[in-house]
């Protein structure tokens, strides 16, 4: 931390600014090293699941596939990092193609091993959105893994609007033509939230946890909850709320008559191997169904 006065304030300051780009020229060298080795191997990345919650069936209906980095030099580094670098550098195409194929392969032997659909739901940043073969790579992966396109949910965030609104929505529009389904990620923390669910075509609603987190002791929250909840429903989009973390909190979600959860209550994002099914969660008590739940799927 930079001191606040004296000889030294500047030289901490700009060794600090230096730190921070150090590591992220670091990041980006680790990053592309990492992509190439990956290459037909299977060290660096991995993908790990959590269940998105039908809370009418109590039993995930989706699994998000969230991309995991170990390095040799930097060890585990959180995607908030990562990811933000993969952006920036433009690696966030090769690294999106390896989580998408591993997500759709990882659906595909589940469905099999558990005789029934299995949707995967996978992050999208705005600039894969944005390339041109964008569809092409999507369809793509979805043949080389055998993957059915209603079983793909692809998310993505407010970042796309700050964009050519038109384009994005043929974009998205695109996708769905093939049986894609779009969900809006982290909604409530971008800039135009309510000009979006006007315009974008989305299928999912995913609440930020920004509104779920506490929200028994918070009034505001709960009404800022309860208006999303009811407007989603009123579009006939799903809305999921993310990081449910308490009880409280999911007592108050079912009571405003939110059908889908995710967050560590039910599981925390997990590898592959340790999900056993679709009704593996954390919890040891069923879920009281609320009076004025809508049919999950
Ligand atoms: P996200 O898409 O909003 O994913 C949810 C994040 O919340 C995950 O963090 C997850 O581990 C965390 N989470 C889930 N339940 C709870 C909870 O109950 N409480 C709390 N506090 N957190 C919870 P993670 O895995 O660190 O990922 C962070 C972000 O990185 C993701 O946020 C997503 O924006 C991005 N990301 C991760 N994997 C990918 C990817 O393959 N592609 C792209 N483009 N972005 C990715
Ligand atoms: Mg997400
Ligand atoms: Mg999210
Ligand atoms: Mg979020």
């Amino acid at each position: 931390e930079a001191k606040r006065s004296g000889p030294g304030h500047w030289r901490q300051f700009t060794s600090d600014l230096s730190e921070t780009q150090q590591r992220r020229v670091q990041l980006e060298r680790r990053l592309r090293a990492a992509l190439q080795a990956q290459r037909g191997h299977d060290q660096g990345f991995s993908v790990h699941y959590q269940p998105i919650v039908g809370l009418a069936g109590r039993q995930a209906v989706a699994f998000e596939a969230l991309a995991r980095w170990h390095d040799a030099e930097l060890g585990w580094v959180s995607p908030l990092e990562f990811i933000r670098v993969a952006e920036e550098s433009g690696l966030i195409h090769d690294l999106g193609a390896i989580v998408l194929h591993c997500a759709l392969r990882q659906g595909r032997a589940w469905s099999e091993a558990w005789n029934q659909p299995v949707s995967m739901s996978v992050n999208v940043s705005s600039t894969q959105l944005m390339r041109c073969d964008f569809l092409e790579q999507v369809m793509s992966a979805l043949e080389v893994t055998g993957a059915a396109a209603s079983s793909l949910i692809l998310e993505i965030t407010e970042a796309v609007v700050i964009q050519d609104v038109e384009l994005v929505n043929s974009r998205l529009q695109a996708l769905r033509d093939r049986g894609i389904r779009v969900a809006l990620d982290d909604f409530g923390t971008g800039f135009s939230s309510l000009a979006v669910l006007g315009t974008l075509p989305i299928d999912v609603l995913k609440v930020d946890r920004l509104f779920v987190k506490d929200v028994a002791q918070n009034a505001r929250r709960q009404a800022l909850l309860a208006a999303v909840i009811l407007l989603g429903h009123r579009l006939g989009i799903t809305v999921v709320a993310e990081g449910v973390e308490e009880t409280s909190e999911l007592e108050v979600l079912q009571i405003l008559g939110c059908t889908h959860v995710q967050g560590y209550l039910f599981a925390r994002p997990l590898p592959p191997a340790q999900i056993s099914g679709p009704a593996h969660l954390n919890l040891a008590e069923p879920v009281t169904a609320p009076h004025n739940t809508r049919a999950a799927d």
